[in-house]
């Protein structure tokens, strides 16, 4: 069957519908791991800023520890005149050298400014150590330690002469002050002051650096939010178009198939395809049921009700207030044996349009055999008897004047009243005893049943009947 002319584009299409959904899910999904894979990075940006402040605090502390020792060595050295003191000192300058390794950690870290603080701490720092050199030179003068026995920073450190001219005391006295004085102390605290500006600046800029990474993070969280909401939005349309679209037009569908209807047109294109189809097939089956149905119980030649019909019509339980008549035309035989079979035809056809103006619309008429009619007056008992006798003498006028070439005929009526009280019961029978007596009678009539016609003998061929 060809159905394509019922492809109209109404609906929205669940197929067409399905991958946008799946194409924008798909997006928002790329969308959702690029955000998280950016926060993750901004967390590992958070991590590295704070590892690197607390090295690079380490590393500023060590300077800071560095240059306290070596204070606290040339101190001990000038005040004991201990050699330990001294190889401590010559050893974190020459050996453990902690201030250069931290300098080199710390290269490029925090602003250029702040390194430039770094690198004056630094600079005064060795310029102290000279402080500290002459000192240590004056007290082995003092000590009258041989100057060739330590290491060459203090032997290529010369005495000014009008120190070199100070007693063995005095000598003790002017190192010790020159590292403990106000001067000492003063230069002290500008390298702690300028490594903690430096370290200061490193930590604001570490802030920095964490609050920008903070905010990203803030940002890309917020983004990440609304992407999940656009999903569970998704969601929900995919889960509100599956029970608009799909299952309540398929559920309506499956009560109408069930109660022999046609589908509604509604939901997705597709499912109103499916529906314009059935509903299409469903009228096509419906035109042949008709059809089937009419053929199997109506007459083929005249239209009325047949045999099969009649008989169930016969048994329904209004024939108990309804009036039967069974009509037989007259000499039919005749009319076939004069005038050919056609003829015969066309005469049977013409009484039945008789027949059917005669009668109202409620009541039934029949085509029971070759020339029997019958017809079922519902709601008629005998005070309808003059209407009925006043019918079928109209109905044979009627066929007794034929207004074009057929021949004139006639018909006989038995009429029997279904109820209880004015027959047998058995409506069939007394209507064709009544029958029998019309024929009997010169035919062309009508007679009603009464309960005397029972003791009359009907011939063999009726009885058979
Ligand atoms: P009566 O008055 O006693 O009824 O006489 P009758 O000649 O009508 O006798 P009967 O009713 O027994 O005969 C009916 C005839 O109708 C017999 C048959 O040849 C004819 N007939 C039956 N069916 C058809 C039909 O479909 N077409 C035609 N043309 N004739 C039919
Ligand atoms: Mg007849």
């Amino acid at each position: 069957m060809d159905v394509s002319f019922v492809q109209e584009k109404n609906g929205l299409p669940l197929g067409k519908l399905n991958y946008v959904m799946a194409a924008i899910t798909l997006v928002i999904s790329a969308l959702l791991i690029f955000a998280t894979y950016r926060t993750s990075n901004g967390y590992e940006r958070v991590n590295e800023a704070t590892a690197n402040y607390i090295s690079w605090e380490q590393s500023a502390s060590s300077i800071q520890d560095a240059t306290d020792y070596l204070t606290e060595q040339a101190r001990n050295f000038v005040m004991t005149g201990e050699r330990k003191y001294l190889q401590n000192y010559f050893l974190e300058v020459n050996v453990t050298r902690r201030r250069e390794s931290a300098m080199a950690k710390l290269k490029g870290a925090g602003s250029p400014e702040a390194y430039e603080k770094l690198e004056d701490a630094m600079r005064q720092s060795q310029a102290q150590m000279s402080l500290e050199w002459y000192a240590m030179r004056l007290t082995i003068s003092a000590y009258g330690y041989n100057p060739s026995e330590f290491p060459v920073e203090l032997q290529s450190t010369t005495l000014l002469s009008k120190d070199a001219k100070l007693s063995r005391t005095e000598k003790q006295a002017r190192a010790q002050q020159m590292v403990l004085d106000s001067t000492y102390l003063e230069k002290k605290a500008a390298i702690d002051e300028d490594l903690r500006a430096y370290l200061t600046s490193l930590e604001e800029g570490t802030r920095e650096q964490q609050e920008r990474a903070s905010d990203d993070m803030r940002s890309l969280l917020e983004t990440q939010r609304l992407l999940v909401f656009a999903l569970i939005m998704i969601f929900i349309i995919v889960i509100m178009m599956n029970s608009f679209l799909v299952i309540n037009p398929l559920m309506k569908g499956i009560l109408h198939i069930r109660t022999e209807q046609p589908i509604p047109i509604s939901g997705s294109y597709e499912f109103q395809y499916l529906a314009r189809t059935y509903n299409l097939m469903y009228a096509a089956n419906q035109k042949k049921a008709n059809a089937l149905a009419y053929e199997a119980s109506h007459d083929k030649l005249t239209g009325l009700y047949n045999r099969v019909e009649y008989d169930e019509l016969i048994k329904s339980p209004d024939m108990l207030s309804s009036a039967l008549l069974l009509i037989d035309v007259d000499k039919f035989k005749s009319v076939n044996d004069t005038f050919g079979h056609d003829m015969g035809d066309r005469v049977l056809v013409h009484i039945s349009k008789v027949l059917r103006e005669s009668f109202r619309s409620d009541d039934m008429i029949c085509r029971i055999g070759g020339d029997e009619f019958a017809t079922i007056m519902v709601n008629c008992g005998p005070q309808f008897t003059d209407l009925i006798r006043g019918k079928i003498e109209r109905i044979n006028t009627k066929l007794q004047n034929p207004t074009d070439d057929l021949p004139p005929i006639s018909v006989s009526v038995g009429v029997a009243f279904g109820a209880e009280e004015h027959g047998t019961g058995n409506i069939i029978k007394d209507a064709d005893l009544a029958l029998y007596q019309v024929k009997e009678h010169g035919r062309c009539g009508v007679a009603f049943f009464e309960p005397s016609l029972v003791n009359i003998a009907l011939p063999e061929k009726k009885k058979k009947d």
